[in-house]
């Protein structure tokens, strides 16, 4: 029997409630399978940590993170710490670290959930987000000089390489042939941003040629918010920068329904590492500590890990049991109008998983 090493990084807020729920309906689905199990290790690391010791994480905490299969993160970020201590002494530190360099978000609307869109079916909303997740807005370059002076002067580098563009170029390009519409929608804004951008859209002309098969377009970032709201059928795959995809895949999270539903992989596709998953919403200390938030997100996100670790079976049950929740309006929380807890979404999802009934319906599906 296969074990998978998995690290929990709770973090901040919600995320120690919905990473523990997280866990347990994977302990629910190994509990059912011959094949495999896990081996948790969690991680106390993030805003209560840094409180006690004046880091996010320990120095040498990659290294306690490096030989485990897949790491399952929760969130990061506190009123009392400035965000961009949070970020980069986390999240961003391990995603750079791990040269986890593909970020992939997936939007459906799950059954049961009221989107916003007026006259879009589920079928209509169905997408996956690429972020390349190492570089550009992102990179950390930058700096600050005559800090309190009138002449104060700021500057945060957009940094693309070559290498960088291509990689996650060829990723979106691979993932959207992996899907049955084979359609790819390369965004960027290379009327203004007109060095690096202009750059990424003469990779995607050339990598396109290596993926013949695959319908591709091109979109200016704006453009493409106003073509998510109303023309949602003509995407499938989208590929765009850190920033552009970082705040496209909030826009596609809210369009599907809420925050509280979307999952996050922060790939390293070449698995020299392990990659990490998590739901994409924040910390949300306004409900932290409540039992209110909704741990669909990172359920949907243990959907992506199972998959990453070649488990699709278990994937398949697990995402079945949670349609099968979403659908029935007595287990929504609060972001989707109703009064479920953590709690009880978290064990409906157990409970679906530890019937033979669901395990057949994956397997129709
Ligand atoms: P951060 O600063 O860590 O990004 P945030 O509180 O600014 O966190 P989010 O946590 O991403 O931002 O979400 C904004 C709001 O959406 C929250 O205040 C909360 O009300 C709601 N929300 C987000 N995630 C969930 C969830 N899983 N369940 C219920 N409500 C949620």
């Amino acid at each position: 029997m296969k074990t998978y090493r998995i690290a929990t990084i709770p973090g901040d807020g919600i995320g120690k409630e919905v990473v523990p729920a997280g866990q347990r309906v994977l302990e629910a689905i190994a509990a059912r399978s011959d094949a495999f199990g896990f081996e948790f290790e969690s991680f106390d690391w993030g805003g209560d940590y840094y409180r006690e010791h004046g880091v996010m994480m320990p120095a040498d905490g990659l290294d306690a993170l490096r030989d485990k299969d897949a790491i399952l993160f929760g969130s990061a970020g506190d009123p009392h710490i400035p965000d961009h201590v949070t970020l980069w002494g986390l999240r961003l530190k391990i995603c750079q670290g791990f040269d986890q360099y593909a970020n992939v978000r997936p939007t459906r609307i799950l059954p049961g959930i009221d989107a916003p869109l007026k006259r879009c079916t589920p079928q209509d909303l169905d997408w996956v987000i690429v972020r390349e997740n190492s570089e550009g807005e992102y990179a950390g370059v930058g700096g600050r000089a005559h800090q309190g002076h009138p002449i104060e002067v700021a500057t945060d580098v957009s940094m693309m390489t070559r290498a960088g563009v291509e990689r996650i170029l060829r990723f979106a390009f691979r993932l959207a042939q992996s899907r049955p519409r084979k359609l790819l929608t390369v965004i960027t804004k290379s009327n203004a941003q007109r060095h690096a951008m202009v750059m990424w859209d003469e990779i995607a002309l050339q990598i396109s040629k290596e993926f013949p098969d695959v319908h591709w377009d091109k979109e200016l970032v704006d453009a493409a918010t106003a073509r998510m709201v109303n023309r949602p059928a003509t995407l499938d795959t989208i590929v765009a920068t850190n920033l552009h995809a970082d705040i496209l895949s909030d826009l596609a999270a809210a369009l599907a329904g809420s925050l509280g539903i979307a999952p996050t992989a922060n790939l390293d596709p070449e698995r020299r590492y392990p990659s990490m998953f998590e739901p994409i919403h924040g910390s949300a200390f306004d409900i932290m500590g409540k039992g209110l938030a909704n741990p669909v997100g990172t359920f949907w996100s243990a959907v992506m890990m199972l998959d990453h670790l070649g488990e699709h079976d278990a994937a398949r049950r697990l995402m079945a049991a949670i349609e099968r929740v979403t659908a029935d309006a007595s287990l929504h929380t609060g972001d989707l109008g109703g009064n479920a807890t953590t709690v009880q979404v978290t064990d409906a999802v157990c409970a679906l998983l530890a019937s033979p009934a669901n395990v057949a319906t994956a397997q129709a599906a």
